[in-house]
């Protein structure tokens, strides 16, 4: 996806503002730009997975799509490298289609973005992150 500096920064302020816990949310994509990010809560409020409120999550992702708008499942690792667990791998069959954006925080210094499509079948693919503007 491509996504600019600002809404990149959004991401990552988010990461590590509920750090140690994983942060978690959905970024509004246009034609494969990234154009606006909501936040959600982690209701599992852990440094090793995240939980979404699927009633929170459903009328989102449908008012996207009736902005015809693609979304972006976002979330962080706070301990380990930004690539799909298996808990993700497990979670991504209820979504299929959508693009994985992993925040890595491991190193809170250099913070490291990843995109991952995630297949039914449990296949990983990175997408490439171009930051641009
Ligand atoms: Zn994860």
């Amino acid at each position: 996806m491509l996504i600019d500096a600002a809404l990149l920064g959004q991401l990552i302020e988010h990461a590590q503002r509920d750090a140690p816990n994983e942060c978690c949310g959905l970024v509004a994509l246009s034609g494969g730009r990234a154009v606006a990010i909501y936040e959600m809560e982690n209701l599992a409020a852990s440094p090793l997975r995240f939980e979404v409120d699927g009633a929170k999550l459903a009328p989102l992702l449908a008012s996207l799509e009736d902005a015809g708008h693609e979304a972006a499942i976002y979330h962080s690792h706070t301990r380990s490298e930004p690539y799909p667990s298996q808990t993700d791998v497990n979670f991504a069959r209820w979504w299929p289609g959508c693009e994985w954006l992993i925040i890595g925080l491991a190193d809170r210094d250099t913070p490291v973005t990843r995109s991952f499509m995630i297949g039914e079948a449990g296949s990983i693919e990175e997408r490439e992150v171009v930051i641009d503007g």
